[in-house]
């Protein structure tokens, strides 16, 4: 009980969470210091004054205690400023590079963008919007044609892409290998379309560069609504089976659940570039 209101109160005053930056540091070292300093000036005229009353001491305790407290005062003030600022170094030192590691275990090293675990946990923490998922058509074939790196090229490019047009508070990321998700927060149905048909026509009339070769890619995606009755699986299966139903009907297109409920038939998208696609197939 004793041991856990010193250790409620030792991280309530220290406040170690805080300590990411300079000021919180200095803050801490001052008030460590000046407890410090008053605690030895207090602790020496305790001292002093005994031996002033077994005589041990000559001069008049007036001059000692001013002499010994103030010695008292500034050497434990400076010695307890300096451990503090180098143990605050050390503490800043920790806590940038915990929060480098959680930006890391949250990214998706290719693409920069959030990784599939990161989107999961934010996407759970939303009610209502849409989920957009994008995937690479005929991918194999890119990697087949142009090796296993230019197809990591596309990836970044279609990442680049996405990234260019959808911003905060929306959230991106790539889910799959060449699977892409896109977080709409509280964004209404119809603005949700057309930017994913922005998306789609985007990558369609963007020519891959790499490796000295034109790469023509193009996209699917499976939209489906974020309720507070449903989960991430049974959202992204909804999602999954619009895209099904995307790349069955041409690819290159994008496909809202509504459609799969309605039983429709889909007609193959127009490309916006002729040789969008085609170049893969
Ligand atoms: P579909 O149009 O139906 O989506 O066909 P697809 O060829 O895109 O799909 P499929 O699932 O058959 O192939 C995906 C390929 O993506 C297979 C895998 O080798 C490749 N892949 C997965 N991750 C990476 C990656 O990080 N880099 C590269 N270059 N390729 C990857
Ligand atoms: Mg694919
Ligand atoms: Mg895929």
């Amino acid at each position: 009980m004793l041991k856990k209101q010193i250790e409620a109160w030792v991280i309530r005053d220290i406040g170690a969470t805080e300590f990411d930056h300079w000021d919180p540091v200095l803050r801490f070292a001052t008030r460590l210091s000046l407890r410090i300093s008053i605690i030895a000036s207090l602790m020496v005229a305790g001292i002093l004054t005994l031996l002033h009353t077994f005589g041990i001491l000559l001069n008049p305790l007036a001059r000692d205690l001013l002499i010994g407290c103030g010695i008292a005062l500034v050497v434990s003030f400076t010695l307890t400023m300096l451990c503090s600022m180098y143990m605050g170094y050390a503490v800043i030192h920790l806590a940038r590079t915990r929060l480098e590691f959680q930006q890391m275990s949250r990214t998706d090293m290719l693409s920069g963008l959030l990784n599939r675990r990161a989107f999961i946990e934010d996407l759970s923490q939303v009610e209502r919007g849409q989920l957009l998922i994008l995937d690479i058509d005929r991918f194999k074939q890119i990697n087949d044609r142009y090796g296993h790196m230019a197809g990591d090229d596309v990836i970044v490019s279609v990442a680049g892409t996405i990234s260019e047009i959808v911003g905060p508070p929306h959230l991106i990321a790539r889910i799959g290998g060449e699977e892409f998700a896109v977080l709409f927060r509280d964004a209404d149905l119809a603005e949700v379309q057309s930017v994913a048909e922005k998306l789609r026509r985007a990558v369609a009339n963007r020519l891959v560069e790499a490796f000295h070769q034109t790469i023509a890619v193009t996209v699917s995606g499976g939209l489906a609504d974020i309720t507070p009755l449903r989960d991430f699986s049974a959202v992204y299966a909804a999602a999954d089976r619009a895209l099904y139903l995307a790349k069955s009907s041409g690819r290159n297109r994008i496909v809202h659940e509504r459609e799969l409920m309605r039983g429709a038939h889909l007609d193959p998208v127009v490309l916006d570039r002729p040789d969008a696609a085609i170049s893969v197939a």
